[in-house]
């Protein structure tokens, strides 16, 4: 099967060709070898469950600082961080383009199995599909994953009049990376991907007991959208400061070329995190010693004035509105 370069249909066919994939593959990436080959696999877990679903489209498939099996990965396990669980298990389904090469898959799956070490969750289960040439592009991934809900009450609905919103590192950098890579504007490696997986800081905050009201992972439609649907979800209001957001220098001037405002512009390995003003330092502290928390700051406050917008003082000392994004947002950027 390694010796073969190319997916071909008879690999999605369920056959013998599949079954090999799957062995030589995924199943040789990551996973428990020994566990059983059934429809479906076990998990033993209790307490109440998140569960959450994400489709990958990414295009390039490879991208400075990660790939599409990192990116699958790492999104899922932020989404189930964002409810305040720790991720147990995932699940990954890949759709193929015929003529995908078979190295190039082994690579994803390689990925997809460090970036779970990371997280320390497991990928448990899967399916694969082959459709003919022209049908997908390359490779398309989705997973779903469980978490045990450690702390109760995390909710965009949450933010408190009062709260401190704390955002773990600079923005941009992934829908930057992505767009560089896929346009070959740049150098490809001056801007790379933030994508990873925020285990270390979700966990570490809870265990520690720090009153977190709201978290979300501001992928899509980047902080300014996230902001504004929290806003919108616990009727508050959102004063931002432009001086503690950072953007890093590339980044900026990625963003200036493409004509895109940074505040828009997908994350796949930053968490927005509002907490209590009375919990706001000692987060922080805690944020910061994490491996991808360094970069951490205060970046606003929940007020109970204008309820349902965010408005951000400017740099040279201005306010002015963030709305939430419309029309066209970057296509097929995760
Ligand atoms: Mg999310």
């Amino acid at each position: 099967m390694l010796g073969e370069n190319r997916i071909t249909l008879k690999h999605g066919a369920g056959g013998t060709a599949m079954v090999e994939l799957i062995e030589d593959v995924f199943a040789a990436s990551y996973g428990d070898l020994n566990a059983p080959r059934d429809d479906s696999a076990r998990v033993d877990v209790s307490g109440p469950l998140a569960f959450t679903t994400d489709s990958f489209v990414v295009d390039p498939i490879f991208f400075p600082g990660g790939d599409i099996g990192r990116l699958a990965v790492a999104g899922t396990v932020n989404d189930l961080l964002a409810t305040g669980a720790k991720p147990i298990a995932l699940s990954a389904s890949f759709i193929i383009e015929e003529g995908f090469p078979v190295n190039d898959l082994i690579t994803i799956a390689r990925s997809m199995e460090e970036t779970a070490q990371e997280a320390n969750v497991q990928i448990v289960t899967g399916d694969t599909k082959v459709v003919a040439r022209g049908s997908a592009d390359k490779v398309f991934i989705s997973t779903s994953g469980i978490g045990v809900i450690l702390r109760n009450g995390i909710s965009g609905a949450a933010a408190k009049p009062g709260d401190v919103i704390i955002l773990t590192g600079s923005i941009g950098d992934h829908g930057a990376a992505v767009m560089l890579a896929r346009e070959k504007l740049l150098d490809a490696e001056t801007v790379k991907s933030d994508t990873a997986p925020l285990t270390d800081i979700v966990l570490n905050l809870i265990e520690a007991g720090c009153e977190i009201h709201s978290m979300r992972d501001p992928t899509r439609g980047g902080i300014g959208a996230a902001l504004n649907e929290i806003a919108k979800q616990s009727d508050v209001g959102m004063v931002l400061d432009e001086r503690a957001i950072a953007v890093k220098p590339p980044v900026a001037a990625a963003c200036e070329a493409l004509g895109i405002d940074p505040l828009y512009v997908a994350n796949e390995g930053k968490m927005i995190i509002i907490v209590s003003a009375a919990d706001a330092e000692r987060s922080l502290d805690i944020i910061k010693r994490q491996r991808y928390g360094y970069d951490a700051s205060i970046v606003g406050r929940i007020t109970s004035n204008h309820p349902g917008q965010v408005r951000i003082k400017t740099s040279i000392g201005t306010t002015r509105i963030v709305p939430p994004p419309s029309g066209e947002l970057l296509p097929r950027i995760c």
